[in-house]
């Protein structure tokens, strides 16, 4: 069984020659930057590497400001911590989302509330959240600290009426940005705009699975001058300079390194290439499935998503749905993959306040992630779409 984020060399065949879920694409261009990091000397927190990654970065996304964490989930750690998240805090979050976007909420000593997912973009549901925040400020209760929007799969969320929910009452947003690097607005309000950039601070993974990959990594951007500071300072262990050891409060050991980021620039110099490679895979998904009784993923009007993963909904018919699609497709060496089980029926998340969570239950009971690596060979491709018709027909 391929598990996303399972690491794999390059283009190789999981156990039994099964074609993986999502793996990274490493070329030369990451060789040449990874042993000039090495052959430097610098391969820890501090070289040239991390600078420039994070300097093109912030570019790339159009941000003012971009620092490079160890992992996606430390980035969202510190994300809370600029926007003041402390303990007995409450903190919206999308509850259809992978862990990582969640953890860090308990790190901090606050609670979770999990707002369920929309049927149109698979993200946290305006309408739900909108609802909430209205409730409360009528029946004078606390709000928020900070709402946490993810863009589930590379598929940007609905972001105008969250922000201006958000905005009414205050409240600033965090966008876990993780599986969307490349993803843009291309209409409305936020036209041009690159997730994670909406908001007061979004986050980017590189682990393994995602589009860039830093073997692990994450990023904090923002445009805020203050918060890129402190955000610099938190992930330093909060080192004051100064001719002793300083440390003025408890910090954290969560830089990148400079041989992560040599990786994580060149993936990015390629970033334009794997997203084309997404669009080319998904458009090609969308084709071959077209008579079939699938739901695709959303093509959603103003929005341009990367299809990080190819994600599909599978109709429960005569008894047989998604597990019996994963059974199916893996017998013959196609390492798909369930969607998440919603944060709400995870084991550490169980007592926290949910609103709504069908959506998300109703996604994970159908969902299949088929392989769409950025390296996906076409013969590959071709034998996934034959596994998925085999099953209907
Ligand atoms: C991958 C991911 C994370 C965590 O990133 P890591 O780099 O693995 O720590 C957080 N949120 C979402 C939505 C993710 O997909």
């Amino acid at each position: 069984m391929t598990a996303a984020g399972e690491a794999h060399a390059p283009g190789a065949r999981g156990p039994a020659g099964t074609i993986p879920l999502a793996v990274p694409n490493i070329g030369d261009l990451e060789r040449r930057y990874v042993l000039e990091a090495v052959e430097s000397g610098f391969v820890s927190s501090v070289g040239p590497f991390v600078s420039e990654f994070e300097r093109r970065f912030a570019e790339r996304v159009g941000s003012r400001h971009a620092i490079a964490c160890s992992t996606g989930t430390a980035a969202i750690h510190v994300g809370l911590l600029l926007l003041g998240v402390g303990r007995d805090d409450d903190v919206f979050c999308s509850d259809f989302t992978f862990v990582g976007s969640v953890n860090p909420i308990a790190y901090c000593g606050a609670r979770p509330v999990l707002v369920d997912a929309e049927t149109t973009t698979w993200n946290l549901d305006p309408v739900l959240l909108a609802a909430e925040l209205d409730r409360r400020a009528v029946a004078g209760e606390a709000q928020p600290r900070v709402v946490e929007v993810v863009h589930v799969l590379g598929q940007p969320a609905d972001m105008e009426p969250l922000m201006d929910a958000c905005d009414r009452h205050g409240i600033p947003v965090l966008e876990d940005a993780a599986e969307s690097l490349g993803a843009t607005w291309t209409g409305g309000r936020y036209a041009g705009r690159h997730t994670g950039t909406v908001g007061r601070i979004g986050c980017f993974s590189f682990n393994g699975n995602k589009i860039a990959t830093t073997g692990g990594g994450g990023m904090i951007v923002t445009d805020d001058d203050d918060l890129a500071a402190r955000a610099r300072h938190l992930t330093t262990q909060a080192k004051v300079p100064d001719v002793g050891y300083l440390h003025d409060e408890v910090g954290y050991n969560y830089r990148l390194t400079n041989l992560a980021a040599g990786l994580g620039l060149a993936q990015l110099e390629r970033l334009d290439e794997f997203v084309a490679a997404k669009h080319r895979i998904a458009a090609r998904y969308d084709e071959a499935f077209a008579d079939l009784p699938l739901v695709r993923p959303p093509r959603v009007a103003g929005l341009d998503a990367t299809y990080w993963l190819y994600s599909v909904l599978v109709p429960e018919t005569d008894g047989r749905g998604r597990d019996e699609l994963l059974a199916h497709v893996g017998d013959v060496g196609v390492g798909a993959r369930a969607l998440w089980r919603p944060l709400h029926a995870q084991p550490p998340f169980l007592t926290a306040p949910v609103l709504g969570g069908t959506v998300g239950d109703g996604l994970f009971s159908r969902g299949v992630s088929l392989p769409c690596a950025t390296d996906l060979t076409d013969a590959d491709q071709q034998r996934v779409v034959d596994a998925v018709r085999g099953f209907f027909a």
